[in-house]
């Protein structure tokens, strides 16, 4: 299944969720529609030309720059000397290659274990965490959502 069918799909397990746990609001009900369409992505981040591991890719990157950016600013804005801009590329490499290290070296093979009812709940879990219950249930609704369409569900 390409990665546009499991976006709709995500999209539409997502927002079933939410109604079914009483959503009633159409802002809200877009917005997890939007993150179960996202999470739907999330399982084939296993499959080196998925789309959502290109979208990982790149947003990787701008994450590293920013990571490398604050460790020299903070969250102010500065213009680092020299030896900054120095320091800072030695950090952006350095997280830039623990990514590619781990992509190259330790990738799960595909349909593995992001491909499980475990992979799920612990992304459900790490989703609370960080944005609370509705996102969560959103986000494990779409992640879900991907082994349904893949017709590809293990425990573990
Ligand atoms: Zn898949």
């Amino acid at each position: 299944m390409n990665w546009r069918s499991h976006v709709a799909v995500g999209i539409l397990f997502a927002i079933i969720a939410m109604l079914i746990l009483g959503t009633r609001d159409i802002f809200a009900l877009i917005l997890f529609g939007i993150i179960g369409g996202l999470s739907a992505l999330v399982p084939d981040l296993d499959h080196d030309a998925s789309k959502g591991r290109q979208l990982l890719d790149y947003s990787f990157i701008g994450f590293a720059f920013l990571s490398a950016y604050m460790s020299k600013c903070g969250r102010e804005v500065c213009l680092p000397s020299i030896e900054g801009i120095a320091n800072i590329a030695t950090v952006f490499f350095a997280i830039v290659g623990m990514y590619f290290v781990f992509f190259k070296f330790f990738k799960p093979s595909h349909r593995g274990i992001t491909h499980t009812i475990i992979a799920a709940v612990a992304f459900g879990f790490l989703m609370y965490l960080f944005a609370g219950l509705e996102i969560a249930v959103a986000g494990f609704a779409g992640y879900f959502s991907h082994m349904v369409a893949d017709q590809h569900i293990r425990i573990v």
